[in-house]
């Protein structure tokens, strides 16, 4: 099939495996857990429609955090009432939409949310349900880049700024939940497993005067292998929360994405030259940090896989044809020896790639194709030149 879709499409362009994604949600849904629970899809992981409708398929609610991704999440599909609604800058035009939507859960992470849903669902005669995005100040042993449950960030709120007795007495809104998410690409199990004693915890003690918790929602983060060879075990993550949650009556919440889509995407693209510079050998290829940005951003590389028949290794960095110093996609890395022309592909980019491409340099967003065995259809066609100017006024 590469070959085919070489020759029909010019490069780069994303390829995605159906079956890769199927896999994920099955094993997900399959988890032997003694509570109830549900799986929301992280929709910035990859906000394709047609990902979005598949993942949608498998009884998965979808995680927000815009009112575009709303938007797209109701397009492919979901119901208001899977949808859940987190970020720690939603603006009121965000709000206004979730809210008239009465989706499942508007999860806040300022207190000065809170005022502002009370005021506009008491406006339009309605009750919202929020959560609380509690900041549990819990390493998550990741990159630092992709740590967001530590005091001193951006995310969440620290219990000891709360005041519940007050917000119980919102007449526009319901606190339903409390919720978390402590990070990205996380591997050691027992961090998470930290973080969900805590909101247990919280919880509970909520619950011995006000009662009004009824979800906790236990955001994503679960690893795949990128940066570390190391994995999570989902086995043992699965027993202690079994144990964690034994006599609790809490719906449990989960809100994956990089775990459900990272493994099924490639990125194809072309070698364009190969030059020396000092003592580097340097490929520029067709993609660069507009196609795929997570090596300029957190210094990871993906598996690199080079379609030629080579024998011979040879050590190279990769970077791309954009005018910063910052667009590589790989740097000294052991792959056959390339030539111009040849093909190369990045693996397990399915999340966070093509949703954080940009036209930077004024690039064409590429194309992406969806395949399932030996079929194969495009579920994104790459910007035209003219698409770069459509919204633009002279
Ligand atoms: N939930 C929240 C609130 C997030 O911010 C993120 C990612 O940034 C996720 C879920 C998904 O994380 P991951 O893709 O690592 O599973």
């Amino acid at each position: 099939m590469t070959s085919k879709l070489l020759q029909e499409f010019s490069t780069p362009f994303y390829l995605y495996d159906e079956e890769v994604i199927q896999n994920k949600v099955l094993f997900l849904n399959s988890l032997d857990f003694k509570f109830d629970f549900k799986f929301h899809f992280a929709v910035k992981a990859n906000p394709n429609l047609a990902i979005l409708n598949l993942i949608k398929k498998y009884n998965f609610g979808a995680e927000v955090v815009s009112a575009g991704e709303l938007f797209k999440s109701l397009k492919a599909g979901f119901d208001p009432t899977s949808v859940i609604f987190d970020g720690p800058g939603k603006t009121e035009f965000d709000l206004k939409y979730a809210i008239t939507q009465q989706i499942k859960s508007i999860n806040v992470e300022n207190l000065e949310e809170i005022a502002f849903i009370n005021e506009y669902s008491l406006n339009k005669g309605l009750i919202t349900n929020i959560g609380i995005r509690i900041n549990p100040d819990i390493d998550a042993k990741t990159l630092d880049k992709i740590t967001t449950g530590k005091s001193g960030g951006k995310f969440g709120v620290s219990v000891d700024q709360i005041d519940f007795e007050s917000i119980a007495k919102f007449k526009g809104v319901r606190l339903t939940t409390l919720s978390e998410h402590i990070g990205s690409q996380i591997t050691d199990h027992n961090q998470l497993i930290s973080s969900y004693q805590k909101l247990i915890s919280l919880a509970d003690k909520i619950n011995t005067s006000l009662k009004t918790i009824q979800t906790l929602d236990f955001g994503g983060g679960f690893g795949v292998i990128d940066h570390s060879d190391k994995k999570l075990n989902f086995r043992d993550w699965q027993n202690d929360l079994n144990q964690l949650l034994d006599g609790k009556s809490y719906n449990i919440i989960f809100e994956p994405g990089r775990y459900v889509v990272a493994d099924s995407g490639e990125l194809y693209t072309k070698v364009l030259y190969v030059k020396k510079s000092g003592n580097k050998k340097i490929i520029i290829t067709d993609s660069s940090f507009s196609e795929y940005l997570r090596p300029a951003l957190y210094d990871i590389t993906p598996p690199i896989k080079v379609l030629n028949e080579s024998q011979d290794l040879e050590t190279y960095d990769i970077a791309g044809g954009i005018c910063e110093s910052t667009d590589y996609l790989a740097k000294d890395v052991q792959i056959p020896r390339v030539k111009q022309g040849d093909f190369i592909k990045l693996m397990n980019v399915g999340a966070y790639g093509s949703s954080m491409s940009s036209t930077y340099n004024s690039r064409p967003r590429p194309l992406e194709i969806l395949k399932n065995k030996e079929e194969y259809r495009v579920i994104r066609s790459r910007d035209t030149l003219e698409d770069l100017c459509k919204n633009e006024i002279m």
